[in-house]
């Protein structure tokens, strides 16, 4: 079997290695944390005042959580832990309206996170010969750029191909002789449809592995991908809070994502109590960061739902293996890879006068892609027969949450009293996309 690694080490450390690793990485954290104005408060209030107060693993309990919105209350610079003139590189979350969620690094964390996304490829069977075209969303959102680094830093040839233009995306393949890419699992099976159209044949191309990830998607979507291509399919989990991809990912052996635990502590939580859970047991992923001095996050509840899978891998690495991620544990919807939360749709059809009091938002697949629809009744006022005035209004509202959240769903209008009304909570979002 034909197994590589990137730092020997490090991959292969055992726990005793790997958790005195992270206790010495945890301090260092803890210090560039009290730097900045929001952990210092809140690091003095759980009582610790220096690494000093952090003597073993088991005090990271002492430190409390930190959550999606505390990043969007100290923007922009409330959690920066060195001087501006430090940080070389900023990222922010994809499809948040408002405040969006930044982080900074500074050139030793770039370096540390690019180290990572190469270990992460190698853990593929990744090598400098292999021609990489990542097809992710280059720009703000992490998952373009941050595996670009890794797979250059490896060697390979890095083809900066972006998502969009399919026809393209083929061609470059057969010409560059493309043998790994990188993209969403819905975008994969999409373009898949238009090959044909492209005029390229899957026997012109060198394809063999892909790297899929941003998105959640079962064991059938990757099983899919792989025998409409011919190709080894790995997941990869990230999340731009924690650098983007390459926080966990799927050796060879594809079974379970691999965290790399040197670079971060893990914890599975339960989303209700916040009490940690056994491991085996499914439960909210929390992580800490242990190299991000421009910017520490301890403790960060990522929402995300998984259990840590028991036993060693094959492959000789004793960092432990998260199961694909089963949903999340807020309301967060992932639309073609863009996060949304149903209250930013909420928030921009409600600053609309015509629209009336409720609302329901479809989720659906057309085709391989995702499809958000968004229903809503008019107000009395509305009501019109000139079909021209609903047009305008259907238009008006879709252009509004085009503009505030980088997705153009459906709009459709209905009379007042016709949308469904649930007897207790209100249901406010029907996904019918499967993932299990
Ligand atoms: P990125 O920019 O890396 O996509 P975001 O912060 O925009 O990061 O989104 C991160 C979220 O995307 C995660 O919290 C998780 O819900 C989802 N996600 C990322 N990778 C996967 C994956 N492999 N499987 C399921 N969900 C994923
Ligand atoms: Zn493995």
């Amino acid at each position: 079997m034909d197994i590589r690694y990137w730092n020997e080490e490090i991959e292969t450390a055992d726990r005793a290695g790997i958790e005195k690793v992270q206790l010495q990485k945890l301090r260092v954290q803890v210090e560039y944390a009290l730097k900045t104005p929001f952990y210092s408060e809140k690091l003095n209030k759980a009582g610790i005042s220096s690494a000093d107060d952090i003597h073993s693993l088991a005090d990271l309990r002492k430190i409390p959580f930190t959550v999606k919105n505390d990043l969007r209350e100290s923007y922009p610079y409330g959690m920066l832990a060195v001087p501006k003139e430090e940080v070389v590189r900023m990222h922010a979350s994809s499809g948040t309206t408002g405040t969006p969620t930044v982080i900074y690094l500074s050139d030793s964390d770039l370096k540390a996170c690019t180290d990572l996304t190469t270990r992460s490829v190698v853990c593929t069977g990744g090598t400098k010969e292999d021609v990489f075209q990542n097809m992710m969303t280059y720009g703000l959102f992490t998952g373009g750029i941050v595996l670009h680094y890794g797979a250059e830093n490896l060697g390979m040839m890095v083809i900066p191909a972006s998502s969009g233009n399919t026809l393209r995306q083929f061609k470059m393949m057969k010409d560059f002789g493309t043998t790994i890419v990188h993209a969403t699992p819905s975008y994969l099976l999409h373009i898949h449809g238009k090959m044909g159209e492209s005029g390229v044949s899957k026997d012109e191309l060198k394809f063999k592995k892909a790297f899929i990830g941003a998105e959640p998607h079962s064991e059938d979507i990757r099983l899919k991908i792989e025998s409409l291509y011919g190709i080894d399919a790995y997941n990869s989990y990230g999340l731009s809070e924690m650098n983007g991809p390459g926080v966990a990912f799927e050796c060879i052996h594809k079974d379970g994502m691999h965290v790399w635990e040197d670079a971060y502590i893990m914890e599975i939580v339960d989303p209700d109590t916040l009490e940690p859970l056994p491991d085996g047991e499914e439960g909210e992923l929390v992580l800490t960061i242990l190299h991000r001095n421009a910017m520490p996050i301890l403790r960060y509840r990522t929402r995300d739902l998984t259990r840590i899978i028991p036993g060693t891998c094959k492959c000789g690495r004793l960092h432990r293996r998260i199961a694909r991620i089963k949903g999340r544990s807020d309301d967060m919807l992932i639309i073609n890879g863009v996060n949304v939360f149903p209250s930013q749709i909420e928030e921009v059809i409600m600053k609309v006068p015509e629209v009336g009091t409720n609302y329901l938002i479809v989720v659906e697949k057309a085709g391989e892609l995702d499809k958000i629809t968004v229903k809503t009744e008019i107000s009395k006022a509305m009501l019109t027969d000139d079909t021209r005035d609903l047009y305008k209004l259907k238009e008006k509202i879709r252009e509004k949450l085009r503009a505030s959240m980088t997705i153009s769903p459906q709009v459709e209008l209905h009379e007042p009293g016709m949308l469904p009304v649930s007897q207790g909570k209100a249901v406010r979002v029907v996904d019918e996309r499967k993932i299990d």
